[in-house]
């Protein structure tokens, strides 16, 4: 069967749905198609969906700010009926401890920005956060080396942002979505596969599914996670991609939190580069813990998004949960592992690239790098302005749109996440960002 359509998404994850309903909202017909039989079940599903803000670069603070606002108000953003199941953001504070960031350029960038920090001393954290031990360890070093058990003689500081916090239901984020752009008329097609992407005097005109549909379109965008570089490669795009995405196995694991971390019933999201884990409160008193990618552990590169192993070993289970015993001495730990493996779309300078490419209406938001959930109110507005640049005539590579943010007013220059772009040599180089 062919089907004539404005717009094709590939993928209806976090962001492949907040595309989709950006571009509903101008009046484009969209279709969005997704392999898999359920909207946001990618590696959305597996996110740890911490709210945050301290990127390595003005736009990076600027985005997750401003779509701060967008979890704030999120039945608004998305005209929801009131009797909508939505997914919920909880305002715990995020403490940033040192050897995460570089904190002079993060908090002088907050500043910039206006989102509100505080400086801890150990003292501080020691009285905001009871269970937490603020002792210093790093660098991180790998559990099997003795060092790891080595006492410590001094203790870390760090700088809390009122305003950080996790999304409970990163999937149900996605459905939310996908449910907003279907009342603006978005067409989804679940269990359906991209198979070709199809080409006509020099630009896009739609997409092939593996059953043998085709689905027509001008304008089609590639927000498929993990596999963005399969289906950049199927349209014989990544010629001048001066960046490039694959994908990285991750895992989360889960435990139950000791009584003293935190106050109240959620605690804070933790970040901690100098054991090299974060970690934040999950419902029925659970505490979810994942990696910094530090320099003393292995990077599990995956060759094949569809071959992957989807459960925890006890290798980085010990990893990352006998760090975040160091942290959290009263913490109880299991022998065995609980949580998940999943896959990051990673960029060479883990920002990701939200941009148009040589292939005329062919557009990527793709290189996400563990880090774009809580950009998921923003993205799609970013590229439904430069889609609507591009195909107005305006040349982005070479006069790139600036996008002015909802609730915030800054100019975030949509450059920033060029195809094109030399690696950004400030990035923190891991998921930070
Ligand atoms: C373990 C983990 C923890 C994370 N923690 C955080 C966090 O705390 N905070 C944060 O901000 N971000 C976090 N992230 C990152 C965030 O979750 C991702 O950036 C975001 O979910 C990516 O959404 P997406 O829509 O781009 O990709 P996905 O959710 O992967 O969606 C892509 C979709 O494309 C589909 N697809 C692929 N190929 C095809 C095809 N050929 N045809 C049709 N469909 C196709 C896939 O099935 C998939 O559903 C984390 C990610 C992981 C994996």
């Amino acid at each position: 069967m062919r089907t004539a359509r404005d717009v094709v998404v590939i993928g209806a994850g976090v962001i492949g749905a907040s595309v989709a309903y950006e571009l509903s909202k101008l009046g484009r017909q969209v279709t969005t198609v997704e392999k898999l039989t359920d909207v946001g079940a990618g590696s959305t599903s597996a996110s740890s969906a911490v709210i945050r803000f301290h990127y390595s670069t003005f736009e990076g603070v600027a985005a997750s700010w401003e779509a701060k606002f967008g979890w704030e108000r999120w039945g608004d953003y998305l005209e929801a009926p009131s009797n909508e199941l939505l997914a919920r953001f909880h305002k715990t504070g995020c403490l940033i401890l040192d050897g995460s960031t570089d904190r002079e350029r993060t908090c002088a960038l907050f500043d910039r920005v206006g989102v509100p920090w505080e400086a801890w001393d150990a003292k501080t954290i020691q009285r905001r956060i009871p269970g937490l031990n603020p002792a210093k360890h790093g660098p991180p070093v790998a559990v099997n080396d003795p060092a790891f058990w080595v006492g410590s003689d001094s203790d870390l500081t760090g700088y809390f942002t009122p305003d950080g916090g996790f999304v409970d239901d990163p999937q149900l984020a996605a459905r939310n979505l996908i449910a907003a752009a279907k009342r603006r008329g978005c067409d989804v097609r679940l269990g359906e596969e991209v198979v070709e992407i199809l080409q006509s005097g020099g630009r896009v005109s739609g997409v092939r599914l593996a059953g043998g549909d085709t689905v027509m379109a001008p304008v089609v965008i590639n927000v498929t996670g993990p596999y963005s570089a399969k289906i950049n490669a199927l349209a014989g795009v990544l010629g001048d991609f001066g960046v490039r995405t694959r994908p990285l196995r991750q895992e989360v694991h889960s435990l139950t939190a000791p009584k003293d971390y935190g106050v109240g019933p959620l605690g804070p999201v933790i970040m901690d580069g100098d054991l090299g884990t974060y970690f934040r409160s999950h419902f029925q008193k659970q505490i979810i813990v994942g990696g910094t990618e530090p320099e003393c552990d292995p990077m599990d590169w995956v060759e094949d998004p569809n071959t992957y192993n989807i459960n925890p070993t006890q290798r980085v289970w010990e990893a990352q949960v006998y760090r975040l015993a160091r942290r959290i001495p009263s913490l109880p730990v299991p022998r065995r592992p609980r949580g998940v493996g999943a896959l990051y779309d990673v960029a060479d300078d883990w920002i990701p690239i939200y941009d148009k490419t040589s292939l005329r209406g062919f557009y990527v938001a793709i290189g996400t790098s563990g880090n774009q959930f809580k950009n998921a109110p923003v993205v799609g507005y970013f590229m439904a302005a430069l889609i609507s640049a591009c195909e107005a005539g305006h040349d982005h590579d070479a006069d790139p749109v600036v996008a002015t943010g909802r609730h915030t007013t800054h100019s975030i220059g949509l450059g920033h996440y060029s195809r094109l772009r030399q690696i950004h040599s400030e990035s923190n180089f891991n998921v930070m960002g």
